[in-house]
């Protein structure tokens, strides 16, 4: 299934070649540019390839209409292997960006963030052998998510090292405002310029433990791509900002920031079914977890900087896809190093949890259980995975919870427990009652997600999330 979308910005009145002084070029001498305006949506081959570079020599740059096609993924969270449903994995996705990038000379590959945590193999060796495997699927740029921080910056810089890739993030600055990375890199492709600016939610405090950031924080998504596309702009072809940031912060980048010509944004981990489009800007996202390819055809107009049309597919990684050998057994190598530990039989799911708040709930009761606490509390946000019906191994309970988040226990009076975690239950106000939360919540409890209140303290640490799931489940022997 390809779900398609286009929309042309203009039509063929723009397709033009500009002239050098003294010569006339009739039209007719841009054969490319016209036959891609009758066939949007259809990929340049090997003769358009050709085409292209003879046309590049008779039209000089300026005021040309230049075809650029920008795959994209965001959201990996290190799912080597394909997910429960046969769906993704690293090889059938190289499969996949190789097949798009055949005869294309006008593609590049963008990856919006988060490539680390959710899975064993990322846990376990802290997220580097995940950076070391996407070198092997042709990303041209990449910005920093806020899950590439979960095992602190330094191991960040350790990612930024490793990967045969620009890694790129303008906002993110230390205690001076300088910058975690580079702030932008400069493509070439196809005769065109292209800035990619990279740029983090501003949401990232109440994301993650201040430890894991040390000085490092994210300012103003909007102010920052303002002030770099201002910057760029007179440099390059077309200004295209890679970001990992929530909903509110796309819908102000498109609203507010005009000289972004493109959009490739990542972090909600739901994809979109069409392009967001303001005023001819652009803005796709895919789904999370190697899901998803996205695919957005260009035709770059080099004057006004911007796309004068576009077409946008989704480009399924769907089970049967034939594993890239390369990457296959990479995979393999990594996944036999963790295979051991995580693929140990755990309990027998008698039914599918198909839903975040279902397994939200199995986990509160678990650790409830587990600790005798009265009431516990997992943010949405933290649970990572849904599980099969069937045998369970520990390997479903890591990618529930990738983190190594501890559970620590307060006591608290009837009065002073936040709503959320009640569930309906009443309390007396004045009697005394323990709660679980994970060391996140605790460190984050002023957030929607969380309490929307500060001030519980959890002195009681009573061991890692994770160990404490995987106790439970063993114990149920069959989960209903
Ligand atoms: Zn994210």
């Amino acid at each position: 299934m390809i779900r398609v979308k286009r929309n042309s910005y203009g039509g063929a009145d723009l397709l033009v070649c500009s002239r050098p002084p003294g010569r006339l070029i009739a039209d007719d001498k841009c054969p490319m540019f016209r036959r891609e305006s009758g066939q949007r949506g259809t990929r340049l081959g090997k003769a358009g390839s050709i085409a292209l570079l003879f046309v590049a020599a008779v039209c000089p740059l300026s005021g040309e209409i230049r075809p650029l096609t920008i795959l994209h993924i965001n959201d990996i969270h290190a799912h080597l292997s394909p997910l429960d449903n046969g769906d993704g994995g690293f090889a059938a996705l190289a499969t996949v960006i190789r097949r798009e990038r055949e005869g294309c000379a006008a593609c590049i590959l963008l990856n919006a963030g988060d490539l680390a945590q959710g899975t064993p193999v990322s846990t376990i060796f802290q997220g580097l052998p995940v950076f070391e495997l996407s070198n092997l699927l042709g990303i041209d740029a990449a910005t920093i998510g806020n899950h590439d921080f979960d095992y602190g910056w330094m191991q960040t810089r350790k990612f930024i090292s490793t990967v045969n890739y620009p890694m790129v993030s303008a906002n993110m600055v230390g205690k001076d405002g300088q910058p975690f990375a580079k702030p932008y890199v400069i493509l070439r492709v196809n005769g065109l310029r292209v800035a990619v600016i990279g740029e983090m939610t501003e949401t990232l405090p109440t994301l993650t433990f201040p430890r894991a950031l040390g000085e490092w924080h994210a300012v103003s998504v909007v102010e920052t791509a303002r002030r770099y596309a201002a910057e760029l702009r007179p440099q390059v072809d077309l200004v295209v900002l890679l970001a990992h940031i929530d909903g509110r912060e796309e819908t102000a980048v498109l609203e507010q920031v005009p000289r972004v010509a493109v959009l490739v944004s990542g972090h909600i981990h739901s994809g979109i079914a069409e392009p967001r489009v303001v005023d001819g800007r652009i803005m796709v996202r895919v789904k999370s977890y190697t899901g998803e390819l996205g695919r957005l055809d260009l035709e770059v107009d080099t004057e006004k900087k911007a796309p004068v049309s576009w077409n946008w597919k989704i480009v399924p990684i769907a089970a049967g896809t034939p594993p890239a050998p390369d990457v296959a057994t990479k995979v393999a190598y990594w996944e036999d190093q963790v295979k051991e530990r995580v693929d140990r039989p755990l309990a027998i799911a008698r039914r599918a949890f198909n839903t975040r708040d279902e397994i939200k709930a199995l986990m509160e009761r678990a650790i409830r259980d587990q600790t005798g606490a009265n009431f516990a509390f997992i943010n949405r946000g933290g649970v990572r995975d849904v599980l099969p019906a069937g045998q369970l191994l520990e390997r479903n309970i890591w990618n529930i919870m990738p983190f190594d988040n501890r559970v620590l226990v307060g006591t608290f009076k009837g009065r002073d427990l936040p709503p959320v975690v009640l569930g309906g239950k009443p309390v007396e106000p004045d009697r005394e009652y323990t709660l679980a939360v994970s060391d996140f919540t605790a460190a984050n409890q002023g957030t929607a997600e969380n309490f929307g209140t500060t001030g519980l303290q959890f002195p009681n640490g009573v061991g890692l999330l994770r160990d404490i799931l995987i106790d439970w489940f063993r114990k149920q022997k069959v989960i209903e």
